[in-house]
């Protein structure tokens, strides 16, 4: 978990809830797994990237989707992870294996989890907070004006 994000758990926490589900699944060194918020993330809430072991967050999934939201979408990237530690790419992400691991877990094995209003609400506000795309603009310089600048130094 990044350190300058306070209003998500702390990295304790984090592996103690991988430690809890690695003990469950009987995956060795799944707290190895590194977790991390993103800032960036909008249309998903989470996401396992195997080449780098790592878990991605969205930055406002715990204040905004709420604690128990939070876990499950940390569960369903750490079951993830899991498969891929067992399984490697041979099976489907969101095949039978990682159902499951999350039934195992006490969640249901939906493998998209349903936006809260709350959510909805601001990932709206936050797609109108960004500033328009820049359009890329032609300019048309002349060569001898170019030269001009490159020597203008
Ligand atoms: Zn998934």
């Amino acid at each position: 978990m990044d350190a300058n994000d306070d209003t998500t758990p702390t990295g304790e926490d984090v592996r103690r809830l991988l430690r809890h589900w690695g003990a469950l699944w009987d995956v060795d060194e799944l707290d190895r797994v590194l977790v991390r918020t993103s800032s960036r993330m909008f249309t998903t809430l989470g996401n396992y990237r195997p080449h780098r072991d790592e878990i991605r967050l969205a930055s406002h999934l715990y204040e905004v989707g709420g604690p128990d939201l939070w876990q499950e979408v940390l569960c369903h990237e750490a079951a993830h992870a899991a498969v891929w530690r067992k399984h490697g790419r041979s099976v489907a992400a969101h095949g039978p294996e990682w159902k499951g691991l999350m039934k195992a877990a006490g969640y249901s094995s939906r493998a998209t989890l349903p936006t809260t209003p709350e959510l909805a609400d601001y990932i709206r506000q936050r797609r109108q907070a960004r500033p328009p795309r820049r359009r890329r603009r032609r300019v048309k310089v002349s060569l001898p004006r170019l030269l001009r600048w490159m020597t203008a130094e």
